[in-house]
């Protein structure tokens, strides 16, 4: 029994929330865990009372005093006025990654895959989460997909030394760099970089699409991968769907400071009360909850508790089969059960041997900020215009765009129209229109575009202003050390 009991901060949810939370408490208490639960109040109950975060503001400092929050769903109201409270928490507390282990626990859950045994470590902050919308024009809106240095650095790093602390043999990079060569290439580029400094860790990158499928159809393949934000979320579902354990499997949420574990599903409203639904989902994001806290053994005795409760045939209704289960129980006969198994071992699965120190202290270097050498090159107007044609509007913007700028081309919807654009290319009523220096010809396309002063770029946008046009927005056009930082037109 573990005598200084460590802080952590409890919610107890919605729907199913309370009563999985009460069966996991038990089963800790039972264990001897040492955990002091110190209650806060989120999800239905809190929106109900017009803070569309879901949480109170005192419940903040809470969060930030004990750093452990074990939580139960929510139920996340529809209707554009609230917030996620998971994406608020997560980036509120630095929460930079989602950690998602999920394995096969076939026969007893049926699995294609009854190896698979795979790691998602997921991007948790940034992407296309950042949530930054606009409608520019009548019908155009954008999401502003946002990938930093720090952040990718922060993931990649914490994907190997999770790898290296848990005996991992290898990290599958995924990303979608043949198509977004700033943001996702630079994903690409720090993962290659880091790489070097694990050695002994197998590394290799995958385009999404195809990682993907594959690991919809041969997860065995894969041991730990390391992703973007969306696509993490879209993988982390496909690989917990192909373990056939939706039910069963929990997730970590790490942050330099402060952790939040929870399970992977939502409140259930359908089962709630009843007592039937499934704690294991909460229990194992529990279990990782004890590593993170350097409970190892404690963590290691629920968890082999819990794989000899399984075996022993004693399912709730959602693994319920037939003929092969021995007895359908309710959830807190379910901890019962577990509770009843503390310091047995499973037979037919592998037990699970864990350190005490679990897998604490994964720690990622911190981000060392360089100098950048930066030089203006020119500007991407966009511009709301359905006045004529790309050939119009680009014998327009040619006569307005001098004496120290040019025109070099326009595109919609990121296709080249102008100069020699297709006839066939659908556009809308939005047009990025690229300015360089007037002196950047010289050099040719391919190389150094020349410096361009950004009084000339504001001085174009007052001349267009003055000529009616509709600015909807201006993007910077930048060499960082001598490379080039922006995407060329589809066709440019
Ligand atoms: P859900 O995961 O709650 O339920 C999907 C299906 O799985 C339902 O049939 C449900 O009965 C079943 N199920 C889920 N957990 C179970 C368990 N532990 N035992 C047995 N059966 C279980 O997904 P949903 O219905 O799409 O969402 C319900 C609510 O949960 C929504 O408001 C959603 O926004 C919210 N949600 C919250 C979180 C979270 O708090 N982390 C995550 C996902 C969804």
């Amino acid at each position: 029994m573990i005598a200084i009991k460590t802080k952590v901060t409890v919610a107890q949810g919605d729907g199913i929330g309370p009563e999985i939370m009460e069966a996991v408490l038990r089963i800790l208490d039972a264990a001897g865990a040492g955990i002091e639960p110190e209650f806060i109040e989120i999800g239905e109950r809190v929106y109900a009372q017009g803070l569309t975060a879901g949480i109170a503001s005192s419940s903040w400092e809470t969060l930030r005093k004990n750093k452990v929050f074990l939580k139960a769903p929510i139920t996340t109201p529809q209707g554009k006025g609230y917030k996620s409270l998971n994406v608020t928490v997560r980036k509120s507390l630095g929460l930079f990654a989602n950690v998602r282990p999920n394995r096969a626990y076939h026969p007893i859950v049926k699995s294609l895959f009854p190896d698979l045994d795979v790691v998602i470590v997921r991007e948790n902050e940034e992407d296309l989460y950042a949530a930054i919308e606009h409608q520019q024009t009548g019908e155009v809106v954008q999401c502003l997909k946002l990938i930093t240095r720090p952040g990718c650095e922060k993931i990649v790093r914490y994907a190997f030394e999770f790898a290296r602390a848990n005996g991992r043999k290898k990290v599958t990079c995924m990303t979608k760099d043949n198509i977004m060569k700033q943001t996702d290439g630079m994903f690409h580029d720090v993962f290659n970089e880091v790489r070097v400094e694990y050695p002994e860790i197998e590394s290799d990158h995958m385009i999404i699409d195809i990682g993907t499928a594959r690991l919809a159809t041969r997860p065995e393949d894969f041991d730990v991968v390391v992703t973007l934000n969306l696509y993490g979320d879209i993988v982390s579902d496909v690989v917990a769907e192909a373990a056939g354990s939706v039910g069963m499997a929990g997730s970590a949420n790490i942050g330099e400071q402060c952790a939040m574990f929870e399970a992977i599903h939502g409140s259930a409203p359908d089962i709630a009360g009843q007592d039937i639904a499934n704690p294991s989902g909460l229990l194992n994001a529990a279990v990782m909850m004890l590593q993170h806290i350097g409970r190892g053994k404690v963590a290691e005795k629920i968890a082999n508790a819990w794989l000899a409760t399984l075996e022993d045939g004693i399912h709730t209704a959602d693994m319920f089969t037939a003929g092969k289960s021995r007895e359908k129980v309710g959830t807190q006969a379910f901890a019962d059960a577990v509770i009843a198994r503390l310091g047995q071992e499973p037979g037919y699965f592998q037990p699970i041997s864990l350190a005490e120190s679990g897998i604490k202290p994964i720690e990622v270097q911190p981000y060392e900020r360089k100098p950048v050498d930066k030089q203006l090159v020119g500007a991407d107007i966009f511009l709301d215009w359905w006045e004529g044609t790309p050939n119009e509007l680009g014998r327009l913007l040619t006569q307005l765009a001098g004496p120290e700028l040019k025109l070099k081309m326009i595109t919609n919807r990121g296709v080249k129209v102008y100069p020699n654009g297709q006839p066939e290319t659908f556009c809308t009523d939005h047009w990025r229109c690229r300015f360089v220096a007037v002196r950047s010809e010289i050099l040719g396309e391919e190389k150094r575009y020349e410096p361009v002063d950004y009084s000339e770029v504001l001085r174009l946008q007052n001349r267009l202003y003055q000529s009616t046009l509709d600015i909807i927005k201006t993007e910077n056009l930048y060499y960082l050390n001598g490379q080039r930082g922006f995407s060329l037109g589809q066709g440019e």
